[in-house]
């Protein structure tokens, strides 16, 4: 029973009651081998055009082996990594890995960019389209096969070497789209600054209470009209249900990803993946019905 229990020798003296920090430290300590020795691996998630469910691309998302702890959420390890020194290695890593994919899915058939969340720090480098443009002629792939996936609006409108990070990376031909958009603060006000931008990803807390609650909805509503006149693509984030699927396309949103679809798997599950993730919307031009 106390083998069963203890997992291994190194959790065996780890108090009961791990606080949050000690979890911090804890991670933060790994992390330098974890990236030298590339313990991180990607999943993909499929993205889905909402009306027919055809997958239209996929967003890489990076897990963590942790020798002890499992698989770790990268909400615990992505701060660490910017405090340390370490996100220009892990950057490099996941671009890497993500283009093998691309490259991969791209010979199969799929014609299908990869996209990949840059920390916002990164945004700070002058280096990083240096690194991404490397990555992409490694590889032979150009920018149309790249999405880089951006969040902090704020700090975009504000720092000129943000905005010259970001042309360069536009010069490369790669497409950047705001994520979780609608939770940072001023994300709308600062879009008409932002005239790189190719695509909006709603955030999944407003898709997650958009039937229920007016403001969340009014926020889904708001993005896809804003989307529609600056002429982004709008993804929306976390469609668990079929009810989302067909509100968010009653709404004028045409993509989607989501448990619904699919769960980020590994490459050599979505080499695999059905031509259509979800039967065709039926009778996609009903009217919405709006929470009161
Ligand atoms: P994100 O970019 O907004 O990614 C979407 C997150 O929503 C992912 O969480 C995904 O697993 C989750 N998700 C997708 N569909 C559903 C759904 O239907 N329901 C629910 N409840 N969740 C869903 P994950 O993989 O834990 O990643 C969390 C965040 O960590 C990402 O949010 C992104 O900001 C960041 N991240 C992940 N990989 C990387 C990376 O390689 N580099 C950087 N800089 N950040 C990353
Ligand atoms: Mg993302
Ligand atoms: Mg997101
Ligand atoms: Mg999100």
């Amino acid at each position: 029973y106390q083998a069963k229990r203890t997992r291994s020798p190194v959790t065996a003296y780890e108090p009961e009651s791990d606080t949050a920090d000690r979890a911090g430290l804890t991670v933060a300590g790994m992390l330098p081998r974890a990236v030298a020795e590339k313990e991180f691996t990607l999943e993909f998630q499929p993205i889905v055009n909402l009306i027919d469910g055809k997958p239209i691309g996929a967003e890489a998302l990076a897990r963590w082996q942790h020798p002890d702890r499992g698989s770790v959420d990268p909400r615990s390890f992505l701060d660490p990594i910017e405090k340390s020194g370490l996100l220009t290695a892990f950057t490099d890593a996941v671009l890497d890995q993500a283009l093998d994919a691309a490259k991969q899915w791209k010979e199969a058939g799929f014609n299908w960019p990869v996209a990949v969340n840059i920390s916002p720090r990164s945004l700070l480098d002058r280096r990083l389209p240096l690194l991404v443009s490397a990555r992409l002629s490694d590889h032979g792939l150009t920018g149309a096969d790249l999405m880089l996936e951006i969040t902090e609006a704020q700090t975009l409108s504000q720092l000129d070497i943000v905005d010259k990070v970001l042309a360069e990376l536009r010069e490369l031909g790669c497409a950047l789209a705001l994520d979780d958009f609608g939770t940072g603060f001023s994300s709308i006000s600062v879009l008409p600054r932002v005239p790189m931008i190719q695509e909006i990803k709603i955030d999944r807390s407003f898709v997650n209470e958009m039937e229920h609650t007016p403001k969340a909805a009014a926020v889904v509503r708001g993005t896809v009209e804003l989307a529609r006149g600056l002429e982004l693509l709008v993804v929306a984030e976390g469609v668990e249900r079929e009810s989302q699927r067909r509100m968010l396309w009653e709404l004028g949103c045409t993509a989607g990803q989501g448990h619904l679809f699919a769960k980020p798997m590994p490459l050599s599950k979505i080499m695999r993946l059905p031509a259509t993730l979800a039967e065709p919307l039926h009778d996609p031009g009903s009217v919405v019905q709006m929470p009161t």
